[in-house]
Formats: structure tokens, sequence, C-alpha cells
């Protein structure tokens, strides 16, 4: 049997940055389903698919071949046997992502792959649904937020590093559409699990809340140490 810490959120909660370094600390490896997500709506966008026509999204998803590989101990997203890492961290691709991704076809593809991987690996996987549907009986269930207006600010202080220019208020209005729509999705929406322990992190370092989690996984899987 495999272990798998599960983390849930809305956009911007600092998931993936927090799974990464969890990952790191337990020697599980990490799996970024938003990532799958991304490509799949990147796949779209090279096809000129229109992400709101959902029998076209549906049938064309049918044609993506999405695996991922381990370089270094970093996800490589492939895309029909292409390495799409660099084209999926754009708003761009992140809002597109939140329409596909309420596809039942698209959902049931990913979903697949990523039970296949939690169960051969010890898993950090991050998303939208981990602990409610991908893995009900993850050992660690976490909810991670914070306040819609901290993480737009967390997302266009990284884009602002990178380069990019970007409009505090328009990233803000897009994270609050794309909480509704991923809460409001018919499957497999975005919500806390029951057994899933809720984290706030608009006030907390990143350090403090992989603490918080790390100490939440010492008391529900006390055999394996740090
Ligand atoms: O987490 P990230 O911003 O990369 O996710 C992009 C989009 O992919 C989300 O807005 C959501 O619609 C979708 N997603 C999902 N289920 C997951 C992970 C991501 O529906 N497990």
């Amino acid at each position: 049997m495999s272990y798998q810490i599960a983390i849930d959120g809305p956009a911007g909660a600092g998931k993936s940055t927090i799974a990464k370094k969890l990952a790191k600390a337990k020697k599980f490896i990490y799996v970024d389903t938003g990532a799958m997500y991304r490509a799949m709506a990147y796949y779209m966008l090279q096809n000129h698919i229109d992400p709101q026509n959902a029998d076209a999204v549906a049938e064309k998803s049918q044609c993506a071949d999405i695996t991922i590989q381990y370089e270094k101990g970093e996800q490589a997203v492939l895309l029909n046997g292409e390495n799409v890492n660099a084209f999926l961290r754009t708003e761009e691709v992140g809002n597109i992502a939140s329409v596909t991704s309420q596809n039942p076809r698209v959902r049931e593809r990913l979903t697949v792959l990523q039970k296949e991987l939690a169960a051969k690996n010890n898993v950090v996987m991050d998303g939208r649904d981990i602990g409610t549907c991908v893995l009900p009986n993850a050992d660690v269930k976490i909810y991670l937020t914070a306040s819609p207006a901290v993480r737009a600010k967390r997302r266009y202080d990284e884009l602002t590093a990178k380069g990019e220019e970007c409009d505090l208020q328009k990233i803000e209005a897009d994270i609050i559409k794309r909480d509704e729509q991923d809460m409001n999705r018919e499957i497999a929406p975005l919500k806390q699990a029951e057994d899933a322990v809720l984290i706030d992190s608009s006030y907390m370092t990143i350090d403090q809340v992989v603490e918080e989690i790390l100490a939440v996984s010492r008391k529900s899987m006390p055999d394996m140490g740090e």
C-alpha cells in the first residue's frame, strides 16, 4: 500500500509550492493534477477548439495522450510525447482549464491516470477533487485556502517577478470567476472533504504551512517518520 497526502483548494492558495516541499521532506513524488488539466486546455488552444463547445472538447480530448514523468524530481507533463511544461502556467491556459475541466470525458481520462500514479507511488497530490474523488481514502487530507485578495497578490508578484505585465484587479476578478466555476460545476466540484483539515494560509508563511501539514501527517502516518 502506498501513502497518500491530498491537498485541495482554490487557485493561488499556495498548493503547488507547499506540496513540492512536503514531497521533498517525505521523499514522496509530487503530482500536480492542475498541470494535467492545463495540458488538456493547452491542447484545445493549439487545436483552436472553443472551450465552451462541450461536444468538441469531449471529442478532441480523446486524442490527447497526457502522461507525466519525473526529471530530476520535477514533474514533466508530456502531451502526445512532447514536454509542454513551459506553456502551462499562463493565466490564459489556467482560465481555459477551468472551463474544459468541467467536461466529464476530460475528467474521466485524467482521474484514471492520477489514481494509477497514487497506487504505484507514495504521493503528495494537489488539485481540486483529490480528497473528495481521486483519493477518497488518502492518509492525510488538507483543504488549503486564503482570501481572494491575498491569492491575487501572490499571483501578481509571481508574474511580475517573471517580468510579465499584469493587472492586479484583473487577476483578482479572474481568480474569483475561476473559484466560482470550480466550486459550482456538476462533476467533482471544489469543496472541502468532510475529513480534511482546513488551513487558511492568508497570514502564514510557506514554511509554517508545511510544518503544520507535517504535524498532521506525523499523527496519521506515524510509521513514516518525518
Ligand atoms: O491548480 P491549477 O490552477 O493549475 O488548475 C487549473 C484548473 O484545472 C483549475 O482551475 C480547475 O478547473 C482544474 N483542475 C481540476 N481538478 C484538479 C486540478 C485542477 O478541475 N484536480
